[in-house]
C-alpha cells in the first residue's frame, strides 16, 4: 500500500510537483483532506531539492516569498538550520517543558502502538501511519500532543517510534517537531481538543465523548499535571509493522570493486539524479551506512521505497560502517557525493561533498525560533527569484521546470500578507 501511494521514482516526484495547487494549499492545508503535496518522502530522500520543488511549482503558478507554500518549505530548512547548529543535541530537550523529564515514560505505550486507545483520532492516525508510511501534519501534531501531554510519554520515545514508520522520517523535522509539540522546543505545549479534530478531520476521526472532548483550559491543566490519563484499551487493534536495521542482499565494501575508478557515491538521503559533469565512466556506488541504520531502524515500506530508488541509480551497493567504506575507497581514483551538514559528517574525509542546494540563505547566527530565522533569511528578499536556491538554479539554466519561467512579482502579494500561522494563533510548523 505505501508504495502504491508513493512510487519510488523521480517521475512520481515530478508528477506531484506538477499537481501542486498553491492557492488551494494555502486555503486548505490544515484539513486532512486538504491540498497538501505529499512530497515529503521525495524531499527527505533527496529525489528532489526544495529549490527544484519551488521552481517546478512557480513555473505554473504565481507565487511570492511570503506565500504559505514557500513558508512551509521554510520550516524544513529552519529545522535543518537548528540541526546544523546544535547537532546531536537536538536529541535532548532544548528547554524545560511543562513538567520535569522524569514525569514522562520512556516508551510508547502498547495501546497507542496498537491503535486501540479508544480515542478515534489517535487510533485512526496510527492505522494510517502504518498503512501508508505517511501522516498529514495535523495528524502528526495530534498524535504527538496526545502521547506527550495526556499519556506523559517522553517526546523522544514518541519521536523515535514515529521516525521509524514514516517514509519521510527526517531526524531534524521529526524530532524538532515533537519538541515543538512537547513544549521543549517552543514556549508552551501544543494542545488540541475534539472540536479541533471535528473541524479538520473526516467523521471516522471525530472523538466526541473521549478524553480530548474538553476545553483548552482543562487540557492545559492536564499537561501540567504529572499524572497520565488512564489507558482504556479497546478492541484488538493492529499489529505494529516490524522494523529492520539492514537492507536485504547487499554486499560489504570491497576495495577491489572500486580500484582506479571515479565514484559517484549515492546514499539514502541523496537519491537525486547524478550531476551532469561527473567524469566519463564514473561508477554509481550505493552506500547504506550501517551505523546510522543500526541506530534508527526502518519499517519494511521505508526499506522498499528507498531500496527501489537506490537500485535504479546504483550499479553496485554496499552496506557497511563509515570505517569499512573509508578503507574500501582508498583505492578509488576520486569519490564525490551530495551531502553536507550532519549528514555529511557520516562520510569519510576523502569523499568530496557537493553541498545540497538550499532554498533560503544560511543564517550564521543560531535562531531559537522559526520566526527569528524567517525574518533573517527573507530580509531584503522581495522576489521569489531573489531566494538563493532559485537564483542558483536560474544561473545554471536548469531544467524544463527551471525558474527562468517562474511566475512571480511583488504585485501578487495579497494585501496584508504575513507569515501565516495555523493553530492556537502561534506560528506553527
Ligand atoms: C510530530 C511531527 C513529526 C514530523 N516528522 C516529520 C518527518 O519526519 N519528516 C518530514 O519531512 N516532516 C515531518 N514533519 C513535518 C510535516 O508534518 C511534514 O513535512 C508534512 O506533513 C509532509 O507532508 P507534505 O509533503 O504533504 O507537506 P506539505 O504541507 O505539502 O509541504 C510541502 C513540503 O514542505 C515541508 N514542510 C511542510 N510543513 C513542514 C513542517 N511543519 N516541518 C518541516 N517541513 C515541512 C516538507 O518538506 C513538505 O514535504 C513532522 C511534523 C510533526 C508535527
Amino acid at each position: 500500500m505505501p508504495l502504491q501511494l508513493f512510487q519510488p521514482t523521480l517521475e512520481a516526484a515530478r508528477a506531484r510537483i506538477a499537481a501542486v495547487r498553491p492557492a488551494e494549499y494555502a486555503r486548505s492545508r490544515n484539513a486532512l483532506d486538504g491540498a497538501v503535496t505529499r512530497l515529503s518522502p521525495y524531499i527527505t530522500h533527496g529525489f528532489v531539492s526544495l529549490p527544484e520543488v519551488l521552481a517546478g511549482v512557480a513555473t505554473h503558478h504565481r507565487l511570492y516569498v511570503q506565500h504559505k507554500f514557500v513558508f512551509e518549505l521554510g520550516w524544513r530548512e529552519y529545522f535543518h538550520h537548528v540541526w546544523r547548529h546544535r547537532g546531536e543535541r537536538i536529541l535532548q530537550s532544548l528547554r524545560e517543558g511543562p513538567l520535569p523529564e522524569a514525569a514522562y515514560v520512556p516508551e510508547m505505550p502498547a495501546d497507542i502502538r496498537q491503535a486501540r486507545t479508544g480515542v478515534a483520532v489517535i487510533d485512526e492516525a496510527v492505522r494510517t501511519l502504518y498503512a501508508t508510511g505517511y501522516l498529514h501534519n495535523h495528524a502528526r501534531m495530534w498524535l504527538a500532543s496526545y502521547a506527550a501531554h495526556l499519556r506523559k510519554v517522553h517526546w523522544r520515545a514518541g519521536a523515535d517510534w514515529m521516525l521509524a514508520h514514516l517514509l519521510d522520517g527526517d531526524l531534524a523535522s521529526n524530532h524538532l517537531s515533537w519538541q515543538w509539540v512537547a513544549g521543549t522546543g517552543s514556549d508552551k505545549p501544543y494542545l488540541f481538543n475534539a472540536d479541533n479534530v471535528a473541524r479538520y478531520a473526516p467523521a471516522a476521526w471525530h472523538s466526541a465523548g473521549s478524553v480530548i472532548d474538553t476545553s483548552y483550559e482543562a487540557l492545559d491543566a492536564i499537561a501540567r499535571n504529572p499524572w497520565p490519563v488512564p489507558a482504556q484499551p479497546v478492541g484488538e487493534g493492529v499489529e505494529e509493522p516490524p522494523l529492520s536495521t539492514q537492507p536485504s542482499s547487499v554486499a560489504v565494501p570491497s576495495a577491489a570493486d572500486v580500484a582506479d575508478r571515479d565514484i559517484w557515491l549515492i546514499h539514502p538521503w541523496a537519491l537525486g539524479e547524478p550531476p551532469a559533469d561527473l567524469p566519463a565512466g564514473c561508477l554509481s556506488l550505493g552506500w547504506w551506512p550501517a551505523g546510522a541504520h543500526a541506530a534508527r531502524p526502518w519499517s519494511g515500506s521505508r526499506w522498499a521505497f528507498v531500496g527501489a530508488r537506490m537500485r535504479a541509480l546504483a550499479t553496485l551497493q554496499w552496506h557497511g560502517s563509515r570505517q569499512q567504506l573509508a578503507q574500501a575507497l582508498t583505492r578509488a581514483r576520486s569519490v564525490q557525493t551530495s551531502g553536507d551538514g550532519p549528514m555529511g559528517a557520516l562520510l569519510p574525509p576523502m569523499v568530496r561533498q557537493r553541498a545540497v542546494l538550499r532554498l533560503f540563505s544560511e543564517v550564521d547566527q543560531p535562531c531559537g525560533s522559526f520566526s527569528a530565522w524567517w525574518k533573517r533569511t527573507t530580509r531584503g528578499v522581495e522576489r521569489l527569484l531573489d531566494l538563493p536556491g532559485l537564483a542558483e538554479l536560474s544561473a545554471r539554466g536548469a531544467t524544463g521546470t527551471g525558474p527562468r519561467r517562474v511566475r512571480t512579482g511583488p504585485d501578487e502579494v495579497p494585501p496584508g500578507a504575513t507569515p501565516p500561522s495555523n493553530k492556537n494563533e502561534r506560528t506553527a510548523p
